[in-house]
């Protein structure tokens, strides 16, 4: 799976977590990668950011 907003590959552990984050968006979850969530800092600013 892909970062949604800079498009990059999101890392998985053995146990299939995601490293990342994950939100729900109108029923579709979104991955986030660790370097967006540092810049990004809370989800209205997530959610602006997704494409
Ligand atoms: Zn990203």
């Amino acid at each position: 799976m892909k970062c949604s907003i800079c498009s990059k590959k999101i890392e998985q552990t053995f146990l299939n977590k995601v490293v990342g984050a994950i939100i729900k968006i109108k029923g579709k979850n979104q991955y986030i990668c660790p370097g967006c969530q540092k810049k990004l800092k809370t989800k209205e600013e997530i959610i602006k950011n997704i494409k």
